[in-house]
């Protein structure tokens, strides 16, 4: 039976319980009455009279009534109490039927507090919840205060309507009809809502629709409990905005930064362009006021030449300082790996900075600890741009006292070693507050001593990286006006087991130092007039005979007519460049007279991608333009063949 319209089923309860009480109680009252009949028959059966007979017969007459009516439940009872025969029985009945009585009354008071738990569960799913109830063809049956409150509608407005009442259209039909088929088939279905007011405006509800079901299993209504979650959804819908706000901002700054990306990598390509334009002229400077410097000149003329080359080196290594910065920030610098020897490297350092310290009355120390392998490969330029840059720091720094330059094993395994190198010096020092920031590009700790000693606070950045792309760290300790200690390590390849033979101090080369190059014949090979006259005056200073050619084909010429000692190459020529050269030199098919003759390359790129395709074409080095007088007569004496080879 369908409930009666807007009536709270809960509320029927209790009237349906006191019914149900009172059919029982009537129930009762007649089997009382056939038990008083049956106790009197049988007080007539046990005295005889026929006053009582009438009696007995009388009251039972009275009684068939009610016995038909009421008795039929009990006649399974009574029937036992025959059956049994015994007045024990009957003397038990009135105390059991005031115990049933009780436990009715008991029932009733616990079915009354069932109730009433029942009542206050509702009350509070009614503060909370929108519920309404509907039969199965949608049509509204119940709604509470709340459902009224929300949608805008009067009860009456609701009852006896559908749901379409507040259906916002928002909602596909396929949507709804998932939602029937569900609830249809008996199970619960739960979902977002959203519904429109009488006023029109939307709001949102998550709902649970429950059907109940009757005993064939079908659902007879559904029970549908909602929660109100418009705020919720507005959150979702603006952080749904703010993600997807994200992910624009997100695309836009990943374009951007690839846009950087390349900017950055042009730069880096013009830099290294740029540089090798300013080196090209800065090699015609340097060499040749190197040359000119060995000449005989007026002291007030030496010292103008001085001044020259000075700044002109100045010029060089701020130029190399921003095209191994811009390489760095483009990613593009890479490690050349070669032999070398670390003996000569702290030799040549010794050489390069000794009269400079002694002009400042400066001690200079080098040391090479124990037990560092003797051959070793890695990238023997960087590792002494590092140390240039340190040792260079510590003499501008110190004004007294002395430089110490070390270097020992701070790990080592069969195959690689790492080496710390560490450059002390007595100088001003630097406050804690600023050493944090040293190793950050264009980091320096005071702009004045900036201006009087000069730099780009380039250095220890780069020197950083490349210890860095070296396997090692870098770092620095410091005591302000009483000197600075920088350390850095680098990891190398062990070539052979060997040891470096320690001293105090290092020394130079002796092997190289041997061959001696007075007399040798090289040739030349190079576009550039002011080259070509730097190379062959440093080289005639050496006491060298020296041939020069403009290009790899005229170089190809004079090889196959004269023998030559070393070949001294530039990598960029009109006609055939420095690497075809070398490689038809290199060719047995050509007709040079010596195919293995060593051949030195001159470049100014510096790139180790340069270094890398010198050395593949067959070339035996290079020397990095502009060329200075030592490092050619360095790399002259390493590649030279020794006599007798
Ligand atoms: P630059 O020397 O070209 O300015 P660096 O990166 O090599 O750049 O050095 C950055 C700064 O670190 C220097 O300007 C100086 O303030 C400080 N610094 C570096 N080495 C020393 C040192 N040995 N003693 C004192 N200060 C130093």
């Amino acid at each position: 039976m369908a409930p009666s319209p807007n009536r709270d089923p809960s509320q029927d309860a209790a009237p349906r319980a006191r019914r149900f009480g009172s059919t029982i109680k009537s129930r009762l009252l007649a089997p009382l009455a056939v038990l008083g009949a049956v106790q009197a028959a049988a007080l007539w059966i046990s005295s005889g009279s026929p006053a009582g007979l009438l009696f007995v017969a009388g009251t039972v007459g009275a009684c068939a009534l009610v016995v038909l009516r009421a008795v039929a439940p009990l006649s399974d009872l009574v029937g036992k109490i025959r059956g049994q025969g015994s007045p024990r029985v009957f003397e038990r009945a009135p105390e059991e039927i005031r115990l049933l009585d009780k436990a009715w009354s008991q029932a009733q008071e616990a079915s009354q507090v069932a109730l009433c738990a029942l009542e206050h569960q509702k009350r509070a799913l009614d503060q909370h919840a929108i519920v309404s109830e509907t039969d199965t063809k949608g049509v509204i049956r119940y709604v509470n205060d709340k459902f009224c409150a929300l949608s805008g509608y009067e009860r009456d407005e609701l009852l006896g309507k559908t749901h379409r009442m507040v259906n916002s259209g928002t909602q596909s039909k396929e949507f709804f009809k998932e939602m029937w088929t569900t609830i249809l088939a008996g199970e619960v279905w739960k979902g977002t809502l959203c519904n429109r007011a009488k006023d029109g405006s939307l709001y949102w509800v998550a709902a649970t629709i429950v059907p109940t079901l009757g005993i064939d299993g079908k659902p007879e209504r559904f029970i549908a409990i909602r929660t109100e979650i418009t705020d919720l959804v507005e959150k979702e819908r603006r952080l749904e905005a703010l993600n997807h706000d994200l992910e624009v901002q997100t695309r836009l700054a990943r374009d951007l930064a690839e846009k950087a990306q390349a900017a950055s990598v042009a730069k880096g390509e013009f830099l290294a362009n740029m540089s090798h334009e300013i080196r090209t002229p800065m090699n015609g400077v340097i060499g040749m006021t190197d040359l000119l410097l060995q000449e005989d000149l007026s002291p007030p003329q030496r010292e103008r030449a001085n001044l020259v080359l000075e700044s002109a080196r100045s010029l060089l290594a701020l130029v190399n300082d921003i095209l191994d910065f811009s390489k760095i920030e483009a990613g593009k610098l890479d490690l050349v790996e070669e032999p070398f020897d670390l003996r000569a490297q702290f030799a040549s350092l010794r050489a390069f900075f000794s009269a400079k310290m002694a002009e400042k009355n400066l001690g200079f120390h080098l040391r090479i600890g124990h037990g560092i392998p003797s051959g070793l490969s890695g990238d023997a330029g960087r590792l002494r741009q590092i140390l240039v840059n340190l040792l260079g720091n510590a003499l501008k720094f110190t004004e007294k006292g002395s430089i110490i330059a070390s270097v020992a094993v701070a790990e080592q395994s069969e195959r690689s070693v790492v080496l710390r190198f560490e450059i002390k010096d007595t100088g001003i020092g630097i406050p804690k507050e600023r050493r944090d920031a040293l190793f950050q590009s264009f980091s320096q700790v005071d702009a004045s001593i900036t201006r009087r000693f000069g730099g780009t606070g380039l250095g220890l950045a780069i020197s950083k990286h490349l210890a860095h792309l070296m396997g090692g760290e870098v770092g620095v300790e410091s005591v302000e006006g009483e000197g600075s200690e920088f350390w850095f390590t680098a990891r190398f390849r062990i070539l052979d087991g060997g040891t470096i033979e320690t001293g105090h101090d290092s020394s130079h080369n002796d092997s190289d130092q041997a061959v001696s190059l007075q007399g040798s014949r090289i040739l030349v090979a190079d576009d550039n007039v002011v080259n070509q006259m730097v190379c062959t005056g440093i080289l005639a200073h050496l006491g060298m005979e020296a041939v020069a050619v403009a290009n790899g084909r005229e170089a190809l010429a004079a090889l196959e007519k004269a023998p030559f000692d070393l070949v001294l190459m530039d990598m960029q020529m009109p006609e055939m460049d420095g690497l075809e050269a070398t490689r038809a030199i290199r060719s047995p098919d050509s007709k040079v007279l010596d195919h293995s003759i060593p051949i030195v390359a001159l470049t100014a790129n510096a790139m180790a991608r340069d270094a890398e395709a010198c050395l593949k074409a067959g070339m035996d080095g290079f020397v990095a333009k502009p060329i200075m007088p030592s490092a050619l007569e360095d790399a002259i004496r390493k590649h030279m063949r020794k006599p007798g080879t």
